[in-house]
């Protein structure tokens, strides 16, 4: 952490452990830290440090197929799926998705469940008629369009801590998820989606790369104006390789997928979801309304748990409290304020409970 503010260092200076509790980049756990730092210095396969692989070669090849290897190892992706490696995170597929997915229709459907799904409808709306419809944590609506391309949901609203309890299913479109903060970190039944994608900077902790799953029937699609390193079928014909892709990012994505493989998989990934989570929500339902969540209990995500101070005037100092004690950016997204957790994979038990052992003293001290 380059920029650390000056009561951050204060409890570093103090030896205290510092949790990283940000929205995204994600923290990374320090064996792959460790690894990641060797690597760039040398990378044995490619004789030289990591930055100036060629990707082209025989090295980047193995990092690139070793990547999709392992996650359709995790995530038992059918073969009839393509996994493609794309620069833009998930925000640069908010206009690849009709772009390459529309096809002849000029309809979408839209769940609007917070403040990432709008941001997809919008950009969506730039392309096609919207259908926008009205989220509910237990099930999709049932109103969704049948002539619709495709219908969008976005699984984890990492800015307002709300979720889909149990991920929906839909017999008459393709369903298009935006698992961008948690991907692998819950079960996911692939052949239930017509495309799944997420930005690798949450639970990959690469910036700048969005891993896209997508039936192979829905490629073939994309409009003619659709530029072809963000064509689907183009970018599935070429192996993601149709230009130099971004190589650190995927290199990352390969450490942190080896990292979810030996700490478990992605069933022990979610359990962990669960169990910190739930070590949060325990604090602010104990605290007789002096912290405050207004997320609905079906609806509350496991990854961002977000709430707020019932004395407003506190969230200050609740913030710089923290940080005194070594709980980094726990501040709620500029649009929305309050306080935000986010639990990623690399997120140890033991930051958790003390966050949460914190917060409870804090109640005391102030409530
Ligand atoms: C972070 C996030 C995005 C945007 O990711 P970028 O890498 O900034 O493009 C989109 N959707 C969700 C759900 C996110 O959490």
């Amino acid at each position: 952490m380059a920029a650390l503010s000056a009561s951050a260092a204060l409890a570093t200076a103090r030896a205290l452990p510092v949790h990283n509790f940000s929205a995204g980049p994600s923290l990374l756990p320090p064996s792959v830290i460790e690894r990641v730092s060797a690597e760039v210095r040398h990378y044995e396969p490619a004789g030289g440090p990591l930055p100036e692989i060629r990707f082209t070669g025989p090295a980047f090849g193995d990092l690139i197929e070793t990547a999709e290897a392992d996650l359709r190892a995790l995530m038992d992706i059918p073969s009839d799926y393509a996994v493609l490696f794309m620069a833009g995170g998930a925000t640069a597929q908010f206009s690849l998705l009709p772009l390459n997915l529309l096809g002849a229709r000029t309809r979408a459907s839209y769940v609007d469940s917070g403040y990432w799904s709008r941001r997809a409808l919008q950009e969506g709306r730039r392309y096609c008629s919207v259908q926008s419809l009205d989220a509910d944590p237990d099930r999709l609506p049932e109103r969704v369009a049948s002539e619709s391309a495709y219908c969008h949901i976005t699984s984890n609203e990492t800015v307002d801590g709300w979720a889909y309890a149990q991920l929906p299913r839909l017999p008459t479109v393709p369903l298009v998820a935006d698992m961008s903060s948690d991907f692998l970190a819950r079960a996911v039944t692939v052949s239930d989606f017509g495309l799944i994608y997420a930005s690798a900077q949450k639970n990959l902790g690469a910036t700048g790369l969005a891993i896209v799953i997508v039936r192979r029937d829905l490629l073939g699609r994309a409009a003619s104006s659709t530029p072809a390193v963000f064509d689907y079928t183009r970018q599935s014909a070429a192996r993601s390789l149709l230009n130099t892709p971004p190589t650190f990012a995927v290199y990352l994505t390969t450490r942190m997928l080896q990292w979810v493989r030996a700490n478990g998989g992605v069933a022990a990934m979610e359990r962990a979801s669960l169990r910190k989570s739930a070590r949060l929500y325990d604090a602010i339902d104990a605290s007789a309304g002096f912290y405050v969540c207004t997320v609905p209990i079906a609806g509350r995500s496991r990854i961002n748990v977000c709430f707020t101070l019932r004395d407003e005037a506190l969230t200050a100092v609740f913030l710089r409290r923290a940080q005194q004690e070594g709980f980094m950016h726990l501040a709620g997204h500029s649009q929305r304020g309050g306080i935000r957790a986010s639990l990623y994979n690399a997120l140890p038990d033991a930051a958790v409970s003390a966050l949460a052992e914190f917060m409870r003293d804090f109640a005391r001290r102030r409530g």
